[in-house]
């Protein structure tokens, strides 16, 4: 077949071909007639491995200097020993002559992203030379050195290690073997330990050492000896796979090429992207005789890899400025925000993009540490024109502002939010809102992401961190001795209402998931409709609602009511119609748990007869109502006590009411009586509290409290009945909270009004 050509391509085909255009590396993709078809073909060259040719592609082609002999691995696996021609290289590709006898072509022309490996036969000792690194005599004592290693037996090394004479070791292995103890195959490390010459561990080493020798490369061998420097072997070895050497301090990396890899990618294989090229991805590695590597690179981006070399420092070094482990981004996310490397490091263009690498990883860091932090939402609020966008987040109740963010950053992060939640960017004017899911450490966390279009054109997001905990007990939610066996009393019930309320984060969910897990047994069926479900609990059948696809919350409940529950637990009485249908749900002797949003227990009642509910169902099946707050708790790390005035004592007296501080036994003030406050410690930022603390009111509906239900009361005579029967108000059990030493009067006031 003269002037045949015969096509390798990257997914593992080959077939022969004819040209039907001169070949050009330039146009990026080929024109040929496949033997056996009619029709011209267009080939992309991206997607081809090599072609080897019959005939110089030109006909004026002159090969003119080659490389020396090398072997070149393509991505297939497959081997061709070729010499490079020096002048006939491109951006794309390579030119080389085969020296295979068995290749009957003149001639293959190799894509740069699918060379696997490309090694040439000088040894590395000898490229050295060649590099002027070291000298002839330097080398060849070098070179001696490791064949000394090679052949060096474990008693020699001994005998070097630890000043044995020889003669001393040949005569006791003599000896041994004479008097029959060795026999022929006794190693001899072990005679030398029976003669009590050296230890076991000695001879371990000694071992260790021997297989390491015959292990040594010479270009370790050099390095040891101080011969040469580690970057001039690295560099020899760059020659010898034929792998261009780089100064990354001087190369600006392509935020395209960042985002190709992960940073657990980068860090595992130790390597560093470059650049994007296109049709390949140029990745700087420091171990250039490990094909393995870029193996692993185009499994993983599937794309196609050229390796380069830089030193291991450097790679180290731009691993670290460009990619951020978790640990990092924690430790460095406050610093970098706003700060001028962070810029620098971001983007050098005026104009940032959501697609860049900067704003993704500035989106992900955001989530992540929002998470660390422990914050249940993320506030994005952007500034006025020119002026910075305000990140807070709220961490135990409390916004704060954590950082302040280049005004340029304020869209592209907006729109990289929107489209990791999938939502559309192009809309400015309408609120918008989806979920985004990370995996953080193993555990996942999804964020509730709403956008609502403010002033000037500008867009506010906020995300709520939903982090699917696992329930907690109900001894784990801070309920008094009193209230805890008051609850686990009626929850025990088989029908009724319990009704948990307070404002939004007040701990609603996780109290009702409390008291579910502690009737959760396989005899009971428990059905529960939730928007957004937060928390996860085996056993349960927990359905999530789905405005947007049409899973509403009536929808869903109507469904679960013909699905035989035992237990209901309804997210939300959210209108007069779920209210309704949760309270006809519990006459009909179901147990159900429910929400809403009112102030106090006793409120709670009033509401719901405004509502529309008829006072004497409600009176019936109303098991209780527990209302919470969550206030801030002092800092176990550092909370001490300490000797209140007379005048803090009262005020908490008067905060409680003092007739009542009197019928509960609390304590009088003297001398003894102290009180906890936070100093203030690493654990807690300085401010003396740490993690939350829930408040509660607990009404049970006693007989009295019924009738006073009945009987139509305010607000006021419900809650009287209600505390004359033992209910601690939230004030009152916030008191007994602070004078238990869990939280101060402040927090208690800001919870509780
Ligand atoms: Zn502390």
């Amino acid at each position: 077949m003269d002037n045949g050509i015969f096509i390798e391509m990257i997914n593992g085909t080959q077939f022969k071909a004819k040209w039907a255009r001169q070949f050009n590396p330039a146009d990026r993709e080929i024109t040929v007639y496949v033997e056996g078809h009619r029709e011209k073909k267009i080939l992309n060259l991206a997607r081809i491995c090599c072609i080897r040719m019959a005939e110089p592609p030109y006909p004026d082609m002159e090969p003119g200097e080659m490389d020396p002999l090398q072997v070149i691995e393509i991505v297939s696996g497959k081997s061709y020993s070729v010499r490079t021609l020096k002048e006939h290289r491109d951006q794309y590709g390579f030119f080389a002559v085969p020296v295979d006898k068995d290749l009957s072509e003149k001639m293959v022309y190799f894509t740069n992203g699918c060379i696997r490996s490309r090694k040439s036969f000088m040894p590395v000792g000898k490229i050295l030379e060649n590099q002027g690194a070291v000298s002839r005599e330097d080398l060849e004592k070098a070179l001696s050195e490791q064949r000394r290693l090679r052949t060096m037996r474990v008693g020699e090394i001994i005998s070097e290690d630890y000043q044995l004479e020889h003669n001393v070791i040949d005569e006791i292995i003599t000896q041994a073997q004479q008097e029959g103890k060795a026999g022929k195959w006794l190693r001899v490390g072990d005679i030398l330990v029976g003669a009590g010459l050296v230890t076991k561990e000695q001879v371990e080493a000694a071992l260790a050492s021997q297989k390491e020798g015959k292990k040594k490369k010479i270009g370790q061998l050099l390095v040891d000896r101080g011969l040469v420097t580690e970057e001039q072997v690295l560099a020899a070895l760059a020659t010898k796979f034929h792998l261009p050497f780089v100064d990354l301090a001087t190369i600006d990396p392509d935020p395209k090429a960042l985002s190709a890899f992960s940073s657990d990618l980068v860090m595992q294989l130790k390597v560093f992207p470059v650049a994007d090229r296109g049709d390949y991805l140029e990745v700087a590695t420091s171990r250039p005789t490990e094909a393995s590597i870029s193996d692993n690179l185009r499994f993983h981006t599937n794309r196609q890899i050229k390796l380069v070399t830089a030193t291991p420092e450097q790679i180290q070094h731009a691993i670290s400025r460009y990619y951020l482990s978790d640990d990092d981004m924690l430790r460095q996310l406050v610093d970098d925000l706003g700060k001028d490397d962070f810029q620098q490091v971001e983007t050098r263009e005026e104009a940032v993009k959501e697609s860049d690498s900067g704003t993704i990883r500035l989106g992900n860091r955001i989530l992540i540490d929002a998470y660390q932090q422990r914050a249940s939402d993320i506030h994005l609020e952007p500034g006025g024109p020119g002026l910075p966008m305000g990140i807070r987040y709220r961490i135990d109740g409390i916004c704060k502002t954590i950082h302040m963010l280049q005004p340029r950053f304020t869209k592209p992060l907006i729109s990289r939010l929107k489209i990791m939640a999938s939502l559309d960017i192009a809309e400015h004017r309408k609120p918008q809102s989806g979920k985004i899911l990370l995996v953080i450490q193993g555990k996942r966390v999804e964020y509730r992401l709403e956008i609502t279009p403010t002033v000037g054109g500008n867009e506010d997001a906020v995300l709520r961190v939903l982090t699917y905990s696992a329930p907690m007990t109900l001894d784990e939610i801070d309920l008094s001795p009193a209230n805890l066996q008051k609850l686990k009393t009626i929850i025990a019930k088989p029908y009724g209402i319990v009704l948990c309320v307070g404002p939004t984060g007040s701990g609603k969910t996780t109290s009702l998931h409390a008291a579910l897990a502690y009737i959760n047994k396989p005899e009971r069926k428990i059905w529960t409709v939730e928007d957004p479900v937060e928390i996860a609990q085996p056993g349960l059948r927990q359905v999530e609602i789905r405005e947007k696809t049409g899973l509403t919350y009536m929808e869903a409940l109507r469904s679960l009511l013909r699905a035989d529950p035992d237990v209901v637990m309804i997210g939300e009485m959210r209108d007069r119609q779920a209210a309704h249908t949760a309270i006809e749900t519990s006459l009909t002797g179901h147990l159900v748990f429910s929400t809403l949003h009112t102030n106090s227990a006793a409120e709670t009642v009033t509401r719901l007869i405004e509502m529309g509910e008829e006072i004497f169902n409600l009176a019936d099946t109303l098991l209780g109502v527990v209302a919470q707050r969550l206030a801030r708790r002092l800092c176990r790390h550092c909370r001490e006590a300490y000797h209140p005035s007379r005048e803090e004592y009262d005020r908490l007296r008067e905060y409680y009411g003092e007739k009542m501080f009197k019928v509960h036994g609390l304590p009088d003030y003297n001398e003894a009586f102290t009180l906890k406050r936070g100093r203030g410690c690493d654990e807690c930022g300085d401010s003396g509290y740490r993690g939350r603390l829930a408040v509660h009111e607990l009404m049970v509906c006693t007989e009295a409290v019924r009738e006073a239900i009945k009987a139509g009361g305010a607000v006021r005579a419900i809650q009287e009945v209600a505390v004359a029967e033992g209910m601690r108000t939230l004030r009152m059990d916030g008191v007994e909270k602070i004078l238990a030493g869990l939280t101060d009067l402040e927090q208690i006031r800001r919870v509780c009004l």
